[in-house]
């Protein structure tokens, strides 16, 4: 487990002003592991994180902020549900940006994002974030490239600043191609129990595939930071998608080394009557 953590989390970051070229990304990549051998690695690394979450939320101390992205159907609430779900909740907050609202709208756009970001001893998670305001707002020219483009450094400089406070930021790109999105969307149609997730709409933001993945490289390209990186991680397989982001998640929080916090009180002699 220790040795696939490490190589993962160095084999899926996005190093600092290099640009991914997502073409030459393999979405079914799986990165030496198996389907067989990832069910137990998957299992250890839910219980390491279970572990690491119950120290860093009695600890109190740390910041840490996850960032969930991906295209339509790329799997952000199944990581959720499978990865994030080792989680006591009473210490992660998930916040799930949608089309923002009037009153978001009348103020500026990390308004809402900041207000939601973690506190110490939480892990705070975003399902979509500030990134979706360079990413569907330039693919739908929802503001003029002019106000977009200086969202960059903006968001640079918000993430650094949350750095500065204390917060440990990871922030995940779950990458899926264009056959993977059809037969995906196609199981959602099918399927009873997922048809709701479907909407008319995710076909108009289909045929815009490519002004997305150009949105997203730039996004790559442009933020990812020593204080905030990007992880590319290849998501055609949901087994694989949800061992990276378990293993990038548990080398994170480890590397806090959180600890249980010493009693504020002298217990010594203590007894339970
Ligand atoms: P879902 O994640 O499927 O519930 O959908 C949420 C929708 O809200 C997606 O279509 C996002 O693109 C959209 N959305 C999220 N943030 C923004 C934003 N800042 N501006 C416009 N649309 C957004
Ligand atoms: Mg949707």
């Amino acid at each position: 487990m220790a040795r696939s953590t490490a190589s993962l989390r160095d084999a899926l970051r996005v190093r600092p002003g290099t640009r991914v070229k997502l073409a030459n990304v393999d979405p079914s990549a799986t990165h030496g592991h198996t389907k067989e051998s990832a069910a137990d690695e998957l299992t250890a690394g839910l219980a390491g994180l279970t572990d690491l979450q119950d120290r860093l939320w009695a600890e109190g101390k740390h910041k840490v902020l996850v960032v969930l992205q991906g295209i339509d159907a790329a799997g952000k609430d199944g990581t959720l549900r499978h990865v994030m779900g080792a989680f006591n909740p009473q210490g992660c907050p998930v916040t799930s940006f949608k089309v923002p609202s009037a009153d978001e709208l009348a103020h500026d756009y990390l308004w809402r994002v900041h207000r939601a970001v973690p506190g110490k001893g939480e892990i705070g998670v975003f399902n979509r974030s500030h990134y979706e305001d360079v990413l569907v707002v330039r693919v739908h020219d929802i503001v003029p490239k002019t106000v977009w483009s200086r969202r960059y450094d903006q968001i640079n400089a918000f993430e650094q600043l949350l750095a500065d406070s204390g917060t440990t930021i990871v922030k995940f790109f779950l990458y899926i191609d264009r056959d993977e999105q059809r037969e995906r969307f196609q199981a959602r149609l099918d399927d009873p129990t997922k048809r709701w997730k479907f909407r008319l709409g995710d076909l108009e933001e289909r045929k815009r595939w490519d002004d997305y993945i150009a949105a997203y490289e730039d996004v790559l390209a442009r933020c990812s930071t020593a204080a905030a990186p990007w992880y590319v991680i290849p998501s055609n397989r949901n087994w694989f998608r949800n061992l990276a982001v378990a293993n990038i998640l548990a080398d994170t929080l480890d590397e806090l080394n959180p600890r249980y916090p010493e009693p504020t009180e002298d217990l010594t002699g203590v007894v339970i009557e």
